[in-house]
């Protein structure tokens, strides 16, 4: 068995659920576990080992391979510890079969952690390794919920000339993925008897033509606009509630979307646009921005030295871009190039039943540390 399943079959056996979707103390919340045991790891083959508190029992685990020279530029391999949750307790404990490790993060991303770890251990050990490049590797914590690990590193002023995000990208390399935006509207109408409906203004009633106006002219808006690698912006109500009984009109009806981002669109600009539609189309509403922090697109300069050499270790001629938010815009956002890339495919991420192929996982360790290897 080679080092990397092995890793990935241990990472899978110690839960490390995001704790923002587990009721608090339940046993199998939080990245401790994971972090300690990449910290065990790396220390025992040799890495210099970091812990870095963002919260309470959450810590980024980095771990450096130094340059054997003089550093003159820095490569970040950073892949997340957490995972989405899971309904049956047997998730939690890996079982192979056919070719493919099956178990809660296999390809999201414990698959990455276990590639990347791999890769930069083989390499510490190999009789030539960089002499002007220090590589980092990183495993952040709450990916799947906030970022808090990637935005910690960031602020901590962490810098580096690529970084390579582990995500289920199939091996491929995306330079670009779309921003996330979730906006509250609010509609304000007049309470009355519901026998005298004449008498109020129904919220209900205006949010529903918001919601029509929002699903038909405002998407097909969104689908004249273009980005070569990610495709189109889109918008999707994702909530609603308002009225309190049936027998009184409603003064307050609520909806919630998700708005997904191409490079370029702002979250102020969309907002400006959906009151401007909202004003061309007499109505009204009160738009409230309900992200803690904000996730933008992604768009990295492929033409960029490191990130083109790392395009052709995978063969690739060109990037591709993906639709889900991830820690590269994160880091992207201070000032780090990224790009992200990792075994495993999206369509088994946060499922029931997620799987990695372990031919995959032994490829990526050795598309990364054929990489890593070829760096001066
Ligand atoms: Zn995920």
């Amino acid at each position: 068995m080679s080092r990397a399943i092995k890793f990935l079959r241990e990472l899978i056996a110690l839960p490390s659920v995001n704790p923002a979707f587990l009721p608090a103390n339940d046993p199998r919340a939080g990245e401790q576990r994971v972090a300690d045991f990449l910290a065990d790891t790396a220390t025992r083959f040799g890495l210099d080992v970091e812990l870095h508190e963002v919260s309470p029992s959450r810590s980024n685990l980095l771990a450096r391979l130094a340059a054997s020279r003089k550093a003159r530029q820095r490569i970040l391999l950073a892949p997340h510890m957490d995972t989405v949750g899971g309904e049956s307790p047997e998730i939690f404990e890996p079982r192979e079969s056919d070719g493919r490790l099956h178990g809660r993060g296999a390809c999201d991303t414990k698959g990455s952690l276990a590639a990347m770890l791999s890769a930069l251990i083989e390499l510490a050990a190999a009789p030539r390794r960089p002499g002007h490049t220090e590589i980092v590797f990183a495993g952040l914590v709450d990916e799947e919920n906030g970022q808090l690990g990637s935005r910690a590193l960031v602020a901590k002023g962490f810098k580096a000339d690529l970084a390579i995000v582990g995500e289920p990208t199939r091996l491929q390399v995306a330079t670009a993925h779309k921003g996330d935006l979730w906006l509250q509207l609010e509609t304000r109408g007049k309470a009355a008897h519901g026998a005298r409906p004449e008498l109020g203004r129904n919220a209900v009633h205006e949010m529903a033509r918001i919601v029509d106006l929002l699903e038909t002219t405002y998407a097909s808006l969104l689908r004249q606009r273009r980005h070569s690698l990610l495709g189109n912006p889109t918008v999707s109500v994702g909530t609603i509630g308002g009225g309190s009984q049936p027998n009184i009109v409603p003064d307050q009806c609520r909806i919630s979307i998700d708005r997904r981002t191409i490079p370029g669109e702002t979250a102020a600009g969309v907002r400006r646009e959906i009151q401007s539609l909202l004003r061309r189309h007499k109505l009204k509403a009160r738009l409230l921005n309900i992200r803690n922090a904000p996730c933008p697109a992604l768009e990295t300069n492929f033409s960029l030295p490191l990130v083109k050499k790392f395009l052709a270790s995978t063969g690739q001629t060109r990037p591709i871009g993906v639709h889900y938010f991830c820690d590269a815009a994160v880091l992207a956002g201070g000032g780090i190039p990224s790009v992200v890339f990792g075994p495993g495919n999206i369509a088994q991420a946060h499922t029931a039943d997620e799987w990695i192929s372990l031919r995959q996982l032994e490829q990526g360790t050795r598309i990364l540390l054929r990489f890593l290897e070829s760096l001066p």
